[in-house]
């Protein structure tokens, strides 16, 4: 038996193991800085003891790739969602289309006209990007992309109301998560929140009677994860738009999920598309690009063209610019659309939506015949995806699962924390994976990295 004092003696010199041809060949043109922590880092957990002393240049080699592959894994890096949930915000919400990612390629290994006008060979504009698409799709006059739909809220309502009251319903006044909540971002942009209506029951003549020459907007919020009913009344939008032009003020409509095809079809519907929600009359609409539109992070405000003028003119627009390659993979994902039919094919988030029963179950029992080759008991059960992303809150689609029993909360971790993580949803001690949220809809998408963590 040797003691520790004996192993640390007996220690390898990093310089040594580096040497040594079995740790020689991790070597790679550009890891030298990583290959020398990851030695030392190795040497260290000998010494201390949370790794037993290596017998053979092989097992100190093992040891120091692992440590190798930790020092290089990104932060940020791809996971599988098999949480049946298709936008799932923690999970990155929407996938982009290849088309999307050919576009943030393209714009992004060289220089690009963003804000030059190729046309004079004058400075340009990054607000000119995508705003044609958005026009022809939506019906809106003009339209303005910035960061995401918290900050074209923000800066919607400093344009139109700083200073001014804001007048909204006591229904509307909603937490959707990550920190948004409604009241604290309508604070923060310098309008004065008036509340109206209760909390169940809002009606035309509460906006009305709350009116007066210190409005400067009425503001509705999409109810985007949660439902009310019961003894439930709300203005619509359609019913306050006169109401706005009476008073000279306008209508700004938080709309969230960026609905911009009729997905009753599929089953799921209760909600307008983007086109629907701007309707006529005198509205800025505000929504997300990543979650039902399916496109990159970004915010999206319509309106009429004297609006979002003020809105490009505001200095608050400069602190949340958009990103090219934002811009780029946008007007990618939005060309997709002039073909509803390409659009439900191409768009990632389209196509999950809107994949059959019998091809999530397909897939689910590739992964299932794996697994049970491997030595692994499960089932394929029958199971509910939903939307996510803060539309059709109460949405279940029909989909199919692997269900593994024995062991779930272990499992769970394993799949969790493998080389490709593979996110699930344990309920009743049961974890489950729907194949329905995963992207790219192959087999292999889900059954590989569930293999190689199990195994
Ligand atoms: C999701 C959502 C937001 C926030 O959108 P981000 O793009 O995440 O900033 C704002 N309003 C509504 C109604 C939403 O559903």
């Amino acid at each position: 038996m040797s003691s520790p004092s004996d192993a640390r003696r007996r220690l390898p010199a990093v310089s040594v193991l580096l040497e040594q041809p079995e740790v020689a060949s991790l070597r790679t043109p550009t890891n030298r800085v990583e290959l020398a922590d990851a030695v030392r880092s190795a040497v260290g957990q000998v010494r201390d003891g949370t790794t037993p002393f290596p017998e053979s240049p092989d097992h100190w080699a093992a040891i120091i790739a692992a440590e190798l592959q930790r020092i290089e894994r990104p932060s940020l890096r791809p996971v599988v969602n098999a949480t049946g949930v298709v936008l799932h915000t923690n999970l990155g919400r929407a996938p982009l289309a290849t088309q999307a990612l050919a576009a943030i390629q393209a714009a992004a290994s060289g220089a690009s006209n963003l804000e030059y006008e190729l046309t004079t060979g004058t400075r340009g504009s990054r607000y000119t990007h995508a705003v044609q698409l958005l026009r022809q799709l939506t019906g809106a006059e003009d339209a303005l992309v910035v960061n995401n739909c918290a900050a074209a809220l923000v800066l919607a309502l400093n344009t139109v109301a700083d200073g001014k009251e804001a007048i909204i319903s006591r229904g509307e006044l909603i937490e959707i998560g990550g920190s948004f909540r409604v009241p604290d971002i309508m604070a923060k942009s310098g309008a004065l929140l008036r509340e109206v209506g209760t909390t169940n029951r809002t009606h035309l003549d509460d906006y009305r009677r709350a009116a007066s020459p210190a409005t400067g907007v009425i503001v509705k919020v999409h109810r985007s994860n949660f439902e009310q009913r019961g003894y439930v009344a709300e203005a619509t939008s359609t019913e306050l738009v006169p109401l706005t032009g009476e008073l000279g003020v306008p209508l700004l409509h938080d709309f969230g999920s960026g609905l911009m095809l009729d997905l009753s079809p599929w089953g799921l519907t209760g909600e307008a598309t983007a086109r629907e929600a701007l309707g006529t009359g005198h509205s800025l609409l505000v929504m997300s690009g990543d979650k039902l539109l399916g496109g990159p992070q970004a915010g999206i405000i319509l309106g009429p063209a004297h609006l979002i003028a003020a809105c490009r003119r505001n200095p608050l627009t400069r602190a949340l610019r958009v990103d090219k390659l934002t811009l780029a993979a946008l007007e990618a994902t939005l060309a997709l659309y002039r073909d509803p039919r390409v659009a439900r094919e191409h768009i990632p988030v389209l196509h999950m939506l809107t994949a059959t029963p019998g091809d999530v179950r397909a897939r689910a029992e590739h992964c299932l015949t794996a697994l049970v080759a491997a030595g692994h008991e499960g089932e394929i059960v029958p199971a509910l995806s939903t939307v996510g992303g803060g539309a059709f809150p109460t949405a279940q689609i029909p989909s199919f699962a692997v269900a593994l029993r024995a062991g779930a909360a272990n499992l769970e971790e394993r799949l969790r924390t493998g080389r490709t993580p593979v996110i699930g949803r344990v309920a009743d001690n049961t974890l489950l994976l729907d194949p329905r949220s995963v992207w790219p809809p192959l087999p292999d998408t889900l059954t590989t990295p569930v293999l190689e963590a199990l195994s």
